[in-house]
């Protein structure tokens, strides 16, 4: 299949560290790619380069096409917001606003009226199951819960990318691959591509695609699954 977003010799240095020194992968619509490697490797400078967050120094990064290291920074926010999604740590929902809020709150910032984002919300956290803790507030529900809120808030505007830095780094293992499970078939339903940044195998596990990042650059360990 043809890749829906690749990047290819991606360098970027951090003053005088060199984060990456020639990284390269792709991944097609539908697809989980799992990035790994230790710790201090390049991982989230890969991630936030394929996310437009961040621009490398040389290299190409290519997204349906287009070329996202020749886009403006204008051209490219507008991108993050239309059709990728992001996963957060659970700590980054909005605490003031209800777990359902939360979730409509990205369509509400589409412009999508409040009854018709609530709507679609609900059906997002029916589908992560967490329907029960649709009218508490964030600090009131558990890690795992928190997280697949977070899942289904990156989800509700049917992005064409999801970006997950450690989805399940704050929780244990038996609710981390509750998250991973639901996470990645939520994915699969929508054709979204997934790339998420994990250290731990078990969460890589889910994934259709596996790449180990070391020293900047990509030792390709492919998983056949
Ligand atoms: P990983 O995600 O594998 O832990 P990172 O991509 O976060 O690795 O970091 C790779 C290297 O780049 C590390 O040495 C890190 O300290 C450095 N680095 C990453 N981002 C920045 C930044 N914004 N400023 C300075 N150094 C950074
Ligand atoms: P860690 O991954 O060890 O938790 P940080 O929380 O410092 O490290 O940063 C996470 C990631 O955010 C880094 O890998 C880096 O790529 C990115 N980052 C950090 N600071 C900045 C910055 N000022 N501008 C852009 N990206 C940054």
């Amino acid at each position: 299949t043809e890749p829906l977003l690749a990047a290819d010799g991606v360098e970027k240095a951090f003053g005088p560290t060199q984060a990456l020194r020639g990284a390269g992968v792709s991944v097609a619509a539908g697809e989980v790619l799992a990035i790994m490697g230790p710790s201090g490797s390049g991982k989230s400078t890969l991630l936030h380069c394929l996310a437009g967050i961040v621009r490398p120094d040389a290299g190409t990064i290519t997204y349906g096409g287009r070329d996202l290291v020749a886009m403006s920074d204008r051209e490219r926010s507008a991108l993050r917001r239309t059709e990728f999604g992001f996963v957060f740590q659970f700590g980054q929902l909005v605490p003031e606003l209800t777990c359902l809020e939360n979730v409509a709150l990205p369509l509400r910032l589409a412009k999508v009226g409040r009854r018709k984002a609530e709507d679609v919300a609900r059906e997002w956290l029916e589908r992560l199951q967490v329907s029960d803790v649709a009218d508490k507030r964030p600090g009131d529900v558990s890690g795992g819960q928190g997280q697949r809120i977070a899942v289904a808030r990156a989800l509700v505007t049917r992005p064409k990318v999801v970006f997950a830095d450690e989805p399940t780094g704050a929780l244990d293992s038996l609710n981390g691959e509750k998250v991973m499970r639901m996470f990645t078939e939520a994915a699969r339903q929508t054709n979204a591509a997934v790339v998420l940044v994990t250290h731990e195998a078990r969460v890589a596990a889910y994934s259709d695609h596996e790449i180990v990042v070391r020293d900047g650059r990509v030792a390709d360990r492919e998983l056949a699954q």
